[in-house]
Protein backbone atom coordinates (compact mmCIF):
# COMPACT_ATOMS: atom_id res chain seq x y z
CA UNK A 1 0.00 0.00 0.00
CA UNK A 2 0.80 3.60 -0.16
CA UNK A 3 1.60 6.36 2.41
CA UNK A 4 0.48 9.54 3.21
CA UNK A 5 3.82 11.11 5.02
CA UNK A 6 4.81 14.44 7.46
CA UNK A 7 5.14 16.89 4.22
CA UNK A 8 1.47 16.67 3.26
CA UNK A 9 0.32 18.97 6.58
CA UNK A 10 -1.24 21.39 5.76
CA UNK A 11 -0.46 21.15 1.96
CA UNK A 12 -3.15 22.48 -0.25
CA UNK A 13 -2.91 20.29 -3.32
CA UNK A 14 -5.00 17.76 -3.98
CA UNK A 15 -3.12 16.39 -7.63
CA UNK A 16 -2.82 12.86 -5.91
CA UNK A 17 -6.72 12.86 -5.31
CA UNK A 18 -7.72 13.42 -8.63
CA UNK A 19 -5.48 10.62 -10.12
CA UNK A 20 -6.28 7.79 -7.84
CA UNK A 21 -8.88 5.68 -9.57
CA UNK A 22 -10.23 4.23 -6.14
CA UNK A 23 -10.72 7.15 -4.49
CA UNK A 24 -8.65 6.05 -1.46
CA UNK A 25 -7.76 9.24 -0.09
CA UNK A 26 -9.46 10.75 3.11
CA UNK A 27 -9.16 14.18 4.95
CA UNK A 28 -7.18 13.79 7.95
CA UNK A 29 -7.33 16.73 10.66
CA UNK A 30 -4.76 18.61 8.73
CA UNK A 31 -3.21 16.06 6.13
CA UNK A 32 -4.57 13.62 3.64
CA UNK A 33 -4.62 10.00 4.09
CA UNK A 34 -5.28 7.12 2.58
CA UNK A 35 -7.22 4.20 3.11
CA UNK A 36 -4.72 0.90 2.62
CA UNK A 37 -7.26 -1.83 2.23
CA UNK A 38 -8.60 0.34 -0.40
CA UNK A 39 -5.23 1.36 -1.88
CA UNK A 40 -4.79 -1.08 -5.24
CA UNK A 41 -0.77 -0.20 -5.31
CA UNK A 42 -1.19 1.40 -8.80
CA UNK A 43 1.36 4.36 -7.70
CA UNK A 44 -0.26 6.87 -9.62
CA UNK A 45 -0.11 9.22 -6.88
CA UNK A 46 3.14 9.02 -6.51
CA UNK A 47 4.91 11.33 -8.76
CA UNK A 48 1.87 13.69 -9.42
CA UNK A 49 2.48 14.84 -5.37
CA UNK A 50 4.15 18.13 -5.76
CA UNK A 51 5.17 18.04 -1.75
CA UNK A 52 6.83 14.14 -2.21
CA UNK A 53 4.64 13.50 0.91
CA UNK A 54 3.68 9.93 -0.98
CA UNK A 55 5.74 6.85 -0.48
CA UNK A 56 5.28 3.25 -0.87
CA UNK A 57 4.93 1.64 2.33
CA UNK A 58 8.49 -0.18 1.33
CA UNK A 59 10.24 2.48 0.60
CA UNK A 60 9.09 4.68 3.52
CA UNK A 61 11.85 6.33 4.92
CA UNK A 62 12.96 5.07 8.74
CA UNK A 63 11.26 8.67 10.37
CA UNK A 64 7.89 8.28 8.49
CA UNK A 65 7.36 4.71 9.98
CA UNK A 66 4.35 5.88 12.22
CA UNK A 67 2.48 7.32 9.17
CA UNK A 68 1.58 3.72 8.30
CA UNK A 69 -0.66 3.43 11.38
CA UNK A 70 -1.53 7.12 11.03
CA UNK A 71 -3.25 6.51 7.76
CA UNK A 72 -4.78 3.48 8.77
CA UNK A 73 -6.24 4.97 11.98
CA UNK A 74 -7.30 8.28 10.21
CA UNK A 75 -8.84 6.62 7.23
CA UNK A 76 -11.26 4.70 9.59
CA UNK A 77 -11.82 7.67 11.93
CA UNK A 78 -12.42 10.97 9.05
FE1 LIG B 1 -4.76 5.59 -5.10
FE2 LIG B 1 -3.01 4.26 -6.63
FE3 LIG B 1 -2.13 6.08 -4.90
FE4 LIG B 1 -3.12 3.76 -3.99
S1 LIG B 1 -1.26 4.02 -5.22
S2 LIG B 1 -3.58 5.81 -3.19
S3 LIG B 1 -4.75 3.37 -5.50
S4 LIG B 1 -3.43 6.47 -6.69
Amino acid sequence: TYVVTENCIQCKYTDCVDVCPVDCFYEGPNFLVIHPDECIDCGLCEPECPAEAIFAEDDLPAEQQHFVALNAELAERW
